[in-house]
């Protein structure tokens, strides 16, 4: 898919013919997935941000460490810096200053040194430490030549300009960073296709870049279809609903960290859902719409999709979500990837999260990275039928047991937005399996990691 955008797109036939069983009226969740990831092509262009501008960005390059860091070896810890192999109790070799009577407990067992001068963070020490001589350090100071070593100051006893060290306090090389053991000089520290995150710009800074080249932002056009909609602020004549998923949807997209063009709330006019269409295929990468996707839709949506592009209808083998568009609107010679999604605003969240993000991401140049499921043990019986993946709102929660357990939120029909409001994750329950017992070990994707 790299350089996809150089070659001529693959049909939505082309693509289909490499999905094993492909079948678009029942068609897997994971070879949906597997679809669209063939599908959507990715973002080309490369923009340098400032540092902190790029939290959430998409890296464009490899970055490779110009430097080692830590440049120099240097000190873990404030104490005193010293040769290791002249340690009391040492393992190894070496004469050393061992006493030999390491069973005395009161002065005698352990090592004197003699101190030799101080280094401080961001100097050094100057001089020269010779045999049974030590260097007081701080923490991030240089360690000074020949010496290997750090003793905690803790363990020390100092009497006037000499230091008493106590054996097996320490080992040779303890406490000390080594030059380049965070980063070495050559090394990939971030590869392209990185979603940046908070310690990513910290390493970034580690190494002095104050800039970054990313892509650009994917640009994403949404809007609702319906007639039966109205949007916030109107009033609501009967048999209407207010369009909440022009804002789940926005949400998500925000999340994502995409560009977000709103076309609004579209009636189910031909020429209106034309205008949308081709404003969105002008403007932007991808195009995601709700509603008038289902099998027997009686609107005009379908027709206007399939007339402007080249789209598939699929009926999805998930709950929720079973209908969906997919596939490239054009306009003018640009080309957009569309998601039409159902109507039904749990259906919209689901099939977001499990059919669109991950593409997105890919679309704005992200490598992909599995979302971490955890594992918790369901709280109660789930009814399940094997032979579609099911998405249940879930809340996670500390048994009295100290376990964690997850619980459904109830109802989970698809119209039921509370439940996605009130769950802290999705329970998601794979295509074969069948029903579940309580007690029985789930997948739930936590909230928290989706965006
Ligand atoms: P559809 O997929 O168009 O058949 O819509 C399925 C259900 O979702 C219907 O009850 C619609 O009224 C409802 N619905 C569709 N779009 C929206 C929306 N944008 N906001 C809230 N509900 C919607
Ligand atoms: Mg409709």
């Amino acid at each position: 898919m790299t350089d996809a955008q150089n070659m001529a797109p693959a049909s939505l036939q082309e693509i289909a013919s490499c999905i094993a069983g492909y079948d678009p009226k029942a068609l897997p969740v994971a070879q949906a997935q597997e679809f669209i990831a063939r599908l959507v092509p990715r973002v080309q262009a490369v923009e340098r941000l400032a540092l902190r501008s790029a939290l959430g960005r998409v890296l464009a390059e490899d970055v490779v460490s110009a430097i080692d860091v830590p440049a120099q070896d240097n000190s873990a810890m404030d104490g005193y810096a010293l040769r290791g192999n002249e340690l009391a109790g040492r393992t190894g070799g070496g004469n050393g200053n061992d006493s030999g009577n390491d069973s005395d407990s009161d002065s005698g067992s352990g090592s004197i040194f003699a101190i030799a001068g101080a280094g401080f963070a961001g100097g050094r020490f100057e001089g020269v430490a010779t045999a049974g001589q030590c260097v007081r350090i701080m923490t991030g100071a240089v360690m000074p030549d020949g010496l290997d070593t750090v003793v905690p100051q803790e363990f020390c006893r100092v009497e006037g300009d000499r230091v008493h060290v106590p054996a097996g306090v320490v080992k040779l090389g303890d406490n000390r960073r080594l030059a380049g053991e965070d980063l070495a000089r050559g090394s990939t520290a971030l590869a392209a296709g990185r979603l940046l995150r908070p310690a990513d710009l910290g390493m970034l800074a580690s190494l002095g870049h104050a800039e970054v080249p990313v892509f650009r932002k994917l640009r994403v056009a949404f809007f609702s279809t319906g007639n039966e909609l109205r949007s916030v602020g109107e009033p609501l004549e009967a048999g209407c609903v207010y369009d909440s998923n022009r804002y789940t949807l926005w949400a998500m997209l925000q999340r994502l960290g995409v560009e977000v063009l709103d076309l609004g709330v579209v009636k189910d006019d031909p020429a209106a859902l034309e205008a949308a269409f081709t404003a969105a295929a002008r403007d932007a990468d991808a195009v995601v719409t709700s509603g008038g996707v289902s099998v027997g839709e009686a609107d005009h949506t379908k027709l206007v999709m399939a007339r402007l592009g080249d789209v598939l209808f699929w009926r999805i083998a998930m709950r929720p979500g079973r209908p969906m568009a997919i596939g490239r609107i054009e306009s003018a010679g640009h080309t957009a990837v569309l998601f039409g999604l159902p109507g039904n605003p749990v259906a919209v969240m689901v099939t977001f999260y499990a059919l669109v993000r991950d593409a997105l991401l890919a679309m704005s140049g992200a490598t992909p990275t599995p979302l971490l499921p955890l594992r918790v043990a369901s709280a109660e019986p789930i009814r399940k039928r094997a032979g579609r993946t099911e998405y249940q709102r879930g809340i996670v929660s500390q048994g009295s047991d100290g376990h964690w357990q997850v619980r459904t939120t109830g109802s989970q029909g698809s119209g039921i937005l509370r439940s996605m409001s009130e769950a802290n994750g999705l329970v998601v329950l794979a295509h074969d399996q069948g029903n579940v017992s309580a007690g029985e070990l789930v997948d739930v994707l936590p909230f928290d990691a989706l965006i």
